[in-house]
């Protein structure tokens, strides 16, 4: 048997072809039996121009329905997609394709397919094997140069399979997508689960509140980012009656803050079920589909998922090896080497604990880690603490260079206060050495596209917060 992933997702399409596969609002649904037809156009298109067995087909280009059936053809003739985030410039890009070296770069999905229209589909599938790559995804690298994370056919099959089974997809699901897919959470996750499914999406071109209400309706299961359900819950027309009962809220890609699952609750009823994961290895944890989904856990290891702590110690990096987690970094063979450990498990880099119950708890980046006169301070324990405070939204620790205590503690707060006060609260619930030195109110923290708070933009707009020339900014304590 074959290890295309596209054999096994084609496999699933639904017998009756002209089930619709995408719904945009206002436009005709596209069925499966056009989105095969399609894939297969777009396959013959890729021969045309060359594009063989593992080259790379680099795509920066809007979200759209033929862009999916491009992954898809990609797939089927062996060809490795490559997607880049839409909002790279062109010196970020010119990086990427240096690294790549790509046989083809897309940056018009749409424009291609008609270019393929008037081809007869192939209906060949390329017969790899499991481990042959598939797909390169660049990480956000927020330090230092981004790597391509290397993903076989294999690992994705074993994911999709995972989460189509721990999530309870059926062909009756509507998938609501409103995610981009230069990511893995609305490019694997989200399509994966609803190809394995045979089940149609309401298709987004990109994440907006109202038209997330409207389409609700349609939907049986909505997949964000936590940003998402803040701005759902900041619409007043987000009701209980808009929310419905659909079968499933999940989110991930950013940690869900507690306060917006308990007010996600109260407000529909539902409890929004958080997972966790990373472009390296696509899902690892989640919370369950049966049971008690718990605010600030990611729930427990997928089937198949071996984790653990480094060093044996209660709180570490987390460790994880498993049928998804990538082969490595392309052309990157001694970071490769770095992130692993010996015993082959890809050291994760973010820190956490598993309980007596196996469910893991995350507390950030190890690179986030803030050490301050010779304590360790893990920003996630203080802004759950800072989160609590009267007039703050949320908050994001980090440290910032200090003559006295090497880094010292300093917060930034969405919401409105004062200075004092904060410290004054967070002293009198944390360790001197954990209290924030400094505090800062900002409007909205920076977040990327993912919803993931921007830590290095924070830190370098902070850094020389107690470096000034006088006195005055020097630290009391
Ligand atoms: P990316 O490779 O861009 O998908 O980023 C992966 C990183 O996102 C992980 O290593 C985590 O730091 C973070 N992440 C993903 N999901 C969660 C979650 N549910 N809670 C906390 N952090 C998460």
């Amino acid at each position: 048997m074959t290890g295309n992933l596209y054999a096994l997702l084609a496999s699933r399409f639904p017998a009756d072809r002209s089930r619709p596969c995408f719904i945009e609002p206002g436009r005709p649904p596209i069925s499966y039996g056009e989105v095969e037809a399609g894939v297969g156009r777009l396959a013959s298109l890729l021969a045309s121009k060359g594009v063989a067995v593992g080259d790379r087909v680099v795509v920066q280009a809007a979200k759209c329905p033929e862009l999916v059936m491009l992954y898809l053809a990609c797939l089927q003739v062996g060809a490795v997609f490559t997607p880049l985030n839409t909002a790279y410039t062109g010196a970020e890009v010119a990086y990427f394709l240096e690294d790549a070296e790509p046989k083809l770069v897309v940056r018009d999905a749409a424009a291609l397919a008609r270019e393929a229209a008037s081809l007869p589909p192939s209906a060949e599938v390329h017969p790899c094997d499991a481990d042959a790559l598939a797909s390169i995804i660049y990480t956000s690298g927020t330090t230092g140069r981004s790597k391509g994370a290397m993903l076989s056919h294999g690992n994705l099959a074993a994911n999709a399979l995972a989460l189509h089974a721990a999530w309870g997809f059926t062909p009756d699901d509507v998938l609501l997508h409103a995610l981009p897919i230069f990511h893995v959470h609305g490019l694997f996750v989200a399509l994966h689960c609803a190809f394995l499914s045979g089940a149609p999406m309401i298709w987004l071109a990109k994440f907006d509140d109202q038209a997330v209400i409207e389409a609700l309706p349609g939907a049986t299961v909505m997949m964000g980012v936590p940003t998402f359900y803040v701005r759902l819950l900041e619409n007043p027309a987000f009701t209980r009656a808009v929310a419905g009962p659909r079968r499933l809220y999940i989110c991930g890609s950013a940690p869900l803050l507690e306060s917006t699952f308990e007010a996600f609750e109260a407000r529909t009823g539902h409890r929004i079920l958080e997972r966790y994961g990373m472009s390296e290895a696509v899902i690892i944890t989640s919370n369950p589909l049966h049971g008690d989904r718990i605010p600030g856990s990611v729930g427990y290891p997928l089937p198949g998922v071996d984790l653990r702590i480094a060093g044996g110690e209660e709180t570490g990096v987390i460790q994880i090896k498993g049928p998804s987690v990538f082969g490595g970094y392309w052309r990157m063979p001694d970071r490769t080497r770095e992130e692993f450990t010996e015993d082959g498990f890809f050291i994760t880099g973010d820190v956490g604990r598993q309980d007596a119950d196996g469910r893991v708890w995350i507390s950030g980046r190890a690179k986030d880690l803030i050490i301050s006169g010779g304590f360790n301070v893990y920003p996630k324990e203080i802004e759950l603490v800072l989160d609590t405070l009267p007039g703050v939204i949320e908050s994001a620790v980090i440290g910032a260079a200090h003559p006295d205590f090497g880094e010292a503690v300093v917060a930034v707060i969405a919401g409105a206060g004062d200075e004092a006060t904060i410290i004054a609260a967070a002293r009198e619930r944390l360790a001197a050495f954990k209290a924030p030195k400094r505090v800062f109110f900002v409007e909205d923290l920076p977040r990327n596209a993912m919803g993931k708070v921007q830590k290095a933009a924070l830190r370098q707009a902070y850094a020389e917060v107690f470096a000034g020339p006088g006195p005055h900014q020097r630290s009391r304590s």
